[in-house]
Parts: structure tokens; sequence; C-alpha cells
């Protein structure tokens, strides 16, 4: 794979450091990346991992797509808007923060010559599982994932989504859904499996973000229930568009 990134090393030297590309969404792990993650480059904290079905948008293929398995990436600064896909170690000079320890898709990808980022493109990549053990994180944290997963998953959503306006059933069982996760979230931090800051890695992000690429805006009510709220921006039609 290393092959793959020194391949264009013409093209790096062209870079202008614009830093537009850390700011479209920080990298997913490779393989290689591993001793970034055991030597404590990269912490829990600092990544972001994405489930299977979740929709994300694709820029070198300019689409949404759903994601055929898991990735984990260098996550946004905790804490930011959800539109702010920055990657957390680019800093106000547009400079990286972990420069020379930059993970592979960083050391290959160059904009105006996205070849090499291309070729690694859903090669080696590394799970949630396998990072978690690179961390030296607790093994039943294994556990945490495969029962979040199980009770959470984008599939399930997926075919609910287009039933919620007509069907009060599939509507009940989305929030359903929804509720549970946040619910596992809270009990995770009240019983200090994980910090606050790790859930993104641990769980992926919040479905109170997320439901948005079902064009569903979920909002928490002041008893604490949530509500779902159809938006005018509906991510799952713009991705069936893109994949016809
Ligand atoms: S790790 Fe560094 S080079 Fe890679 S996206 Fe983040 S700021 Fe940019």
């Amino acid at each position: 794979m290393a092959d793959l990134v020194n391949a264009q090393p013409h093209k790096k030297a062209e870079c202008r450091r614009c830093g537009t590309c850390c700011r479209k969404g920080g990298p997913a792990l490779h393989s290689p990346d591993g001793e970034l993650i055991s030597e404590g480059v990269l912490r829990a904290r600092d990544l972001c991992t994405f489930r299977p079905g979740e929709l994300v948008r694709d820029d070198t293929l300019g689409r949404i797509v759903p994601l055929p398995g898991e990735l984990v990436k260098i996550a946004a600064p905790y804490g930011a808007r959800p539109d702010d896909w920055t990657c957390r170690f680019l800093t106000e000079k547009n400079l990286c923060f972990i420069h020379g320890r930059q993970p592979i898709e960083c050391r290959a990808f160059y904009c105006e010559a996205p070849e090499a980022l291309l070729a690694l493109s859903g090669k080696d990549s590394l799970d949630r599982k396998a990072v978690r053990g690179l961390l030296g994180a607790p093994a039943w944290w294994d556990e945490l994932m495969d029962a979040h997963s199980e009770r959470c998953s984008y599939d399930r959503l997926t075919e609910l989504a287009p039933r919620i306006a007509e069907d009060e059933e599939a509507r009940r069982a989305f929030l359903e859904i929804v509720e549970y996760d946040r619910a596992f979230r809270d009990l995770i931090v009240e019983k200090k499996a994980a910090l606050p800051e790790e859930l993104d890695f641990l769980l992926g992000r919040p479905l109170l973000r997320t439901v948005i690429m079902y064009g569903l805006d979920a909002r928490v009510r002041t008893d604490g229930g949530i509500s779902l709220v159809q938006t005018s921006r509906n991510v799952r039609e713009e991705a069936k568009e893109n994949l016809r």
C-alpha cells in the first residue's frame, strides 16, 4: 500500500496546503495506520465510526452513498456543528497538528490527482474492533458495540423511514430505535464505561444527529421525549437518485 502513496511524489510537491481536503472530513484508517493508534498518536476521542448502511457523501465519487461496511475516521473537533466535517488535527493556519504521522490516506491524497486515494478505498480498512484492540481499550467494548448495533441498525431505520409519515407503527418503531440509542449512550457515560467524547468511536454518531439523512430532524422535547420533524432536504432520496 505504501507504494500507492509514494507513486506520485512530484504531484504531492505541488500541494498548495489550502486545507480544503482536511475540511471535507478526516481520513478513514487502514491497517498501516495501526501504529498511530498503538503509539498513542490517535486516541478513541479522535475517532468517529461510520456504521454499515449509513449514508455518507463520497467526495471522490461526488455523491451520497450507503456505506457497505464499517469505517473508522478521524473525527471533527468534539462538539463541532453537525455540518462541520473539518479534521480535528487541522490548525487555524492550515497545518496538520500530527504532521509527519498522518494516516496513509492523507499522504496519498492530492486533490488534483485523486487516483492514489481512490486506489486505497475499501482496502485493508480498520474496523472498530481492530481499533479497539490497538487502543488497548477493554475487550467488553466489543460487546457494547454488538448490543448497540443489533438494536440500532441503519438497515432497520432505512426500512422504516419511508413509511413513518403514514404508518404509526413504523413511526413508533423508528422513534424507539432513536430513543434506545440515546439511552444507551447516557448509560455508558453514567456507568463510566467510556467518556462522552469516546462515544462517536464506540457507537458511531448519535442517531439524533444522523437521522437527518432520512429527511428527518429529531428534536428533544422539553418533557425529554423525541419528536421527528420532516425537513425539506431528503438525503435518502438524493442517494436513491444517485444509485439509479
Ligand atoms: S490528519 Fe492532518 S493531513 Fe490528514 S486530514 Fe487531518 S489535518 Fe489534514
